[in-house]
């Protein structure tokens, strides 16, 4: 030191330590202060007197205490005030205190040679605040971060649950346009679609298939007689004896009105012909009562069957048709087979 500083340089060293931002002070062995830069008093508030050489290290721990200069929140700093109140030869290493106006100071001391010690404080206001902020936005990103996590979760959740309402909308939205409302069987375009497999199929691996025509015989008269809801209940009556009648691999469908179909795969004419004269006479046993009386009705079926040489269904349909048609004309309540010369039945 005395290489460096000379001692007529002496005004030197304190000009240049009371030019420094750091506070300063230096103790002796015997815990009186020593000497102290400018930034020491303006840091704590104390007058030159207060610091003056000779101040004894627990008299300004006492200052700090009367005033409420310190506030003791950080952990390093619990035993401030008992550092400055009482006399340590040798004080190591670093503590922060925080100053009742909101400064931080972080105070480092550092042993001299016999005895005394030099204390530096320097004022880390800027960078606790800092420190500060970057942890409050720290645990606000957390907490965004946690919020957005629920959030996802919850819109995940919503999307999934949407899109198997509308999945589940799609499907009865779907169905209720290939079925008839009234009997719940396929309606006209639901019932081509699934002959049109059954078709292609037959033609494919030459087997056969028939479609039979059902229609209601007089079936305005039961309206005009009984009402339009009792012909509604002699339509639903007639697909229940349909649905009893044939297969579940057959296909059945009302084409509106009073009158109904079903394609039956694998099955020639004349075999269905038994079936459609079951069916005739399930209608003419039905059970429906109306007021507890019996309403009687017949039905009238053509059937027709695939040719090898039929290019599409619609052949095969207007076979039926014409069945249906012949059936009407020879008096109704009978089974026609296209092409056949068989005699009414019933
Ligand atoms: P045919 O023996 O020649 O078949 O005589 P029909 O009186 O049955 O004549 P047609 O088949 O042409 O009559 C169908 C009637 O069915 C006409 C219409 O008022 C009635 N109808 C059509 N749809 C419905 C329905 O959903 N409910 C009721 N109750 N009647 C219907
Ligand atoms: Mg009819």
């Amino acid at each position: 030191m005395s290489n460096v500083f000379p001692k007529e340089n002496l005004s030197i060293l304190i000009d240049a330590l009371d030019s420094m931002q750091e506070a300063l002070v230096v103790y002796g062995n015997d815990g009186c202060l020593l000497t102290c830069n400018q930034a020491f008093l303006d840091m704590y508030g104390y007058s030159a007197k207060e610091a003056a050489p000779g101040t004894h290290f627990k008299a300004l721990g006492i200052i700090d205490i009367r005033r409420g200069n310190v506030v003791v929140e950080d952990e390093e700093g619990e035993d401030y005030l008992q550092r400055k109140a009482s006399y340590r030869k040798y004080l190591k290493g670093s503590f922060t205190v925080k100053l009742q106006d909101g400064r931080w100071i972080r105070t480092t001391d550092r042993p001299m040679p016999g005895g005394s010690f030099v204390s530096v404080h320097v004022d880390i206001t800027e960078l606790k605040e800092a420190q500060q902020k970057i942890s409050a936005a720290e645990s606000l990103a957390r907490q965004h971060k946690r919020e957005l996590a629920k959030l996802n979760q919850s819109l995940e959740y919503q999307v999934v649950e949407r899109t198997r309402e509308l999945e589940e909308a799609k499907l009865i939205a779907e169905q209720q346009a290939r079925t008839d409302p009234l009997t719940r069987f396929n309606n006209r375009r639901a019932f081509f679609e699934s002959a049109a497999i059954i078709h292609e199929s037959a033609r494919r691996f030459r087997h056969p298939y028939s479609i039979m025509m059902i229609d209601i015989d007089y079936f305005k008269n039961v309206n005009d007689t009984h009402g339009h809801l009792v012909g509604d209940r002699v339509i639903q009556e007639l697909s229940h004896s349909i649905a009893k009648t044939i297969r579940r691999s057959d296909i059945a469908g009302r084409f509106g009105g009073d009158e109904f179909a079903a394609i039956l795969p694998e099955t020639p004419a004349l075999d269905v012909k038994v079936l459609a004269e079951r069916l005739r006479h399930s209608c003419l046993d039905n059970t429906l009562l109306v007021d507890g009386n019996k309403i009687p009705f017949s039905v009238s079926i053509g059937i027709g069957e695939h040719q090898s040489s039929d290019t599409s269904i619609d052949q095969v349909m207007s076979r039926a048709d014409d069945a249906l048609y012949q059936a009407k004309q020879k008096g109704r309540d009978c089974v026609v087979v296209s092409g056949s010369t068989t005699p009414r039945s019933g």
